[in-house]
């Protein structure tokens, strides 16, 4: 392995938050000279004092191009744009820029199983790390979700497994990052603004199997176009999974009863409490990953049976008086509420609205078959009234929050039913962040019980 001694000496970090404290903090317990560079953070933060007592530079409040000085490798926030003055200067000086993430394979050899793909990764990545533990098996989940990949590289022990989830922002800046098991999840297009385009989109998310070894594992998605066309620059094995019954005894797969990994059954489907056919593909790349890394049938089970879902994602909140409640307040656009749609046969009553980002949500019609009502609310309550509407069903437009459109919402369910809150839009007319929104949902929902 290499080590961080032999990393270049005088390191400019760019942007702090959580990846970029982390990193400073490894460099600087190396004895690297480590420039810190952040508009926003203030020279009386706690972090920032914290680096500086143990030899940081700091700059704040701009971004100098004079930073760049003498520097060998710039380690940049995931978050910061390749059009930031600072990282096109670097660039043109030919000083590389790194992601956090890299330095990882500095710090450890320990086996890392890395999850990326536009949607579904926070997904797979928890319910990949909770088979391996319900397996018995020692892992440490990093990344987005957890503590920096950094911190927990620097403490794991040998007889552990990284488990971390990547955003594309992240693999776009690896040079030698290698994980021994790589989850490649879908590729649609999104943050097109921050890549480009598609291409340089792509190639950042293909980066996460571009050092793997011959036995490493690679575990993509069958059924996604994109991924199809680049499996022929894979040196790792590859491991299938599809959820359209497209394999049959190959990778992870599933028929109309069963989850399959290869020739083995897993788990009966009417076990698994995570609904909808986009899970259903979490779940498959999760069986695999864990099974590649020693998870046992009955820790995949015991996860899968009682599993309901990351928080605000189409998460089962629980039973009131015989109604599902399922809080999907993640769901900040169209697509995400249509997959929320798509994932029941129950009659639904659908809470929707917020931010009006210029939407007609005509999409919506064709998924709103099993909705029987709907009350909207937000910004955009009148849009959805019109498409409602137009869909045939009763619609309330409601002037207040979640919590008040769950009690009207409820008032019109039956024995059965689901009481859905999958809004189509972004929290912020009316809350901070969609998880304050969701937070709102399932109180409200308590308190009616
Ligand atoms: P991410 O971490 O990639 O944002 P999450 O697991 O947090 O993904 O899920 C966020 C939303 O993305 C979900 O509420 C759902 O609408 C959608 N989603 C999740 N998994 C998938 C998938 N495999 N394919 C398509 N959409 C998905």
């Amino acid at each position: 392995m290499k080590t961080l001694k032999e990393f270049a000496e005088k390191v400019l970090v760019l942007g702090l938050a959580r990846s970029g404290t982390a990193a400073a903090k490894v460099l600087l317990e190396q004895g690297k000279d480590v420039t810190v560079n952040d508009a926003a953070a203030s020279y009386d933060d706690a972090l920032v004092l914290e680096l500086q007592e143990k030899g940081a530079h700091l700059v704040l409040g701009s971004h100098p191009l004079s930073v760049l000085e003498g520097i060998e490798v710039v380690v940049k926030n995931p978050g910061i744009r390749y059009d930031h003055p600072v990282v096109v200067e670097a660039l043109k000086r030919h000083i590389p820029v790194i992601t956090e993430v890299e330095l990882v394979s500095y710090l450890t050899q320990q086996p890392i199983i890395g999850i990326t793909g536009s949607n579904g990764k926070t997904t797979t990545t928890t319910l990949v790390t909770e088979m391996l533990s319900k397996s018995n098996c020692n892992v440490k989940l990093a990344g987005n979700i957890g503590i920096a990949a950094t911190e927990v590289a620097e403490t794991i022990q040998a007889d552990e497994k990284m488990v971390i989830e990547l955003s594309s922002f992240q693999l776009q800046g690896i040079d030698s990052f290698r994980p021994s098991t790589a989850v490649l999840l879908n590729i649609y297009e999104a943050h097109l603004d921050y890549h480009g385009d598609l291409k340089s989109y792509v190639h950042a998310k293909c980066n996460i199997f571009k050092n793997q070894h011959p036995d490493d594992y690679l575990v993509y998605n069958a059924d996604d176009p994109v991924l199809k066309e680049h499996m022929a620059d894979v040196r790792a094995k590859k491991i299938p999974f599809s959820a359209t019954k497209n394999l049959h005894q190959e990778g992870a797969w599933a028929d109309d009863t069963h989850i399959y990994f290869f020739d083995e059954a897993i788990i009966p489907l009417e076990d698994i409490v995570l609904v909808g056919k986009h899970n259903l593909e979490n779940i498959l790349a999760a069986v695999a990953a864990a099974k590649l890394n020693g998870a046992t049938n009955e820790g995949i089970q015991h996860v899968l049976k009682t599993f309901s879902g990351v928080k605000h994602r189409l998460e089962f909140v629980g039973m009131l008086q015989d109604r599902y409640i399922y809080n999907d307040s993640k769901a900040t656009n169209i697509l995400a509420t249509q997959k929320a749609l798509d994932s029941f046969k129950k009659e639904i009553v659908l809470l929707a609205g917020g931010l009006d980002r210029g939407n007609e949500f005509d999409e919506l019609i064709p998924h709103l078959k099993n909705v029987k009502a709907m009350v909207v609310f937000g910004e955009t309550a009148a849009k959805l009234e019109r498409v409602g509407k137009e869909a045939g069903i009763q619609v309330i437009e409601h002037a207040g929050g979640v919590d008040t459109a769950a009690k009207i919402g409820f008032s019109l369910t039956d024995e059965g039913d689901i009481l859905l809150l999958s809004p189509a839009c972004a929290s912020w007319d009316q809350y901070k962040t969609f998880e304050e929104r969701g937070d709102i949902f399932v109180q409200a929902v308590h308190t009616m019980n």
